[in-house]
C-alpha cells in the first residue's frame, strides 16, 4: 500500500514552526515510515506536486499568495494550518492597524514600491482549512499527535477552553496577583500554561477560544486593579486579526441596531 504523501509550504513566517517539525520528526522517526514527504523546503530539495496532506506555515500577506494557496487546496485532500501565523495571521497581523504604505516604507525604505503587500490574513481567510495546530511555535508533541490523528482518518482536536483552566490545574499563582495582565482567560489551552508556569503572562499565541468572554476578562482585570487597555495592547501581538474581526462584527451589529 502506498504511503500518504505529505507536503509542507510556507508563506510569510519565520519558519520556526517548520523547524519544530524537523525537530519533532528526529525523535519520532517511526512517522517517517508511515508517510512520504514529497516537498519540504526546510529539509529537502525535491518539490513533488503530488500530495494528499498539506501543512501550511505562515500568513497570506500578498495578493500573489492567494493563487498559490488555492492551488495547494485544490491538490490536497487535507490542509492543516501550522502555527499562529497560518492559523491566526499571527504576528504578521500587527501591521494591520497601520497604514500599509507607511509599513512598507519603514521596512523597505526607497525600495518600498518593489514589494506588494496587503493586510496579513490567516490561511482560512483564503481557503477552507481542515485543521489547525496553534502556537508560536507549534508544540512538537501536539504536531506529532495531529499527524497520527490525520493518518488514522480523524481531524486533530485541539482544546477549546481557556488557558486559565490548565494554569489552575497546575497550581500556578495567577500573575494578576502580581500586578501583571495575562490573556489566559480568552486564550486556547493546550500549551500546559507554560508562560504563567514560569511566572510570565500569556500573550495569546494559541489564539482565542471560539467564544472568548472579553467582558468577563475586563471585570476580572478590574477586580485586580488592572487595566483592560493594557491587556488589549497585549492582544496586538498574536490576536490582532481576530480582534479586528470581532470589533468589526460589533460595529456592524451596532450599525444595524
Ligand atoms: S507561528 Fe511563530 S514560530 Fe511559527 S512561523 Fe509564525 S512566527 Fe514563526
Ligand atoms: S496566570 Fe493567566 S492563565 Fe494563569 S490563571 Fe492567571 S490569568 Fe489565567
Ligand atoms: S502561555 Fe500563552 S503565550 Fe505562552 S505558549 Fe501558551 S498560549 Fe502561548
Amino acid at each position: 500500500m502506498s504511503k500518504p504523501k505529505v507536503a509542507f509550504f510556507e508563506f510569510t513566517s519565520c519558519e520556526g514552526c517548520q523547524l519544530t517539525v524537523v525537530d519533532s520528526l528526529q525523535t519520532n522517526v517511526e512517522l517517517l515510515d508511515a508517510i512520504e514527504i514529497v516537498q519540504f523546503r526546510e529539509a529537502m530539495s525535491e518539490k513533488g506536486q503530488d500530495y494528499q496532506i498539506a501543512f501550511i506555515e505562515g500568513s497570506c500577506t500578498r495578493p500573489s499568495d492567494e493563487a498559490v494557496i488555492k492551488r495547494i487546496r485544490e491538490q490536497a485532500d487535507i490542509v492543516v494550518a501550522l502555527g499562529s501565523c497560518a492559523d491566526l495571521g499571527g504576528i504578521n497581523a500587527i501591521r494591520n492597524y497601520q497604514d500599509l504604505d507607511d509599513v512598507r516604507h519603514y521596512v523597505y525604505g526607497d525600495k518600498a514600491d518593489w514589494y506588494e503587500t496587503y493586510p496579513a490574513r490567516p490561511i482560512s481567510a483564503v481557503v477552507p482549512v481542515d485543521a489547525a495546530i496553534p502556537g508560536c511555535p507549534i508544540d512538537r508533541n501536539e504536531f506529532i499527535a495531529a499527524v497520527k490523528e490525520v493518518l488514522q482518518g480523524r481531524m486533530p482536536q485541539i482544546p477549546d477552553y481557556p488557558l486559565c483552566i490548565e494554569c489552575k490545574l497546575k497550581g500556578n499563582v495567577c500573575v494578576y496577583l502580581r500586578g501583571k495582565t495575562c490573556l489566559g482567560p480568552i486564550t486556547r489551552a493546550g500549551c500546559d500554561a507554560i508562560c504563567p508556569t514560569y511566572g510570565d503572562s500569556c500573550e495569546g499565541c494559541r489564539g482565542m477560544v471560539s467564544s472568548p468572554n472579553l467582558e468577563y476578562m475586563r471585570i476580572v482585570l478590574e477586580e485586580h486593579g488592572l487595566d483592560f487597555e493594557e491587556a488589549r495592547a497585549k492582544m496586538t501581538m498574536f490576536l490582532n486579526y481576530q480582534m479586528m474581526e470581532l470589533e468589526q462584527e460589533a460595529a456592524n451589529d451596532n450599525a444595524k441596531a
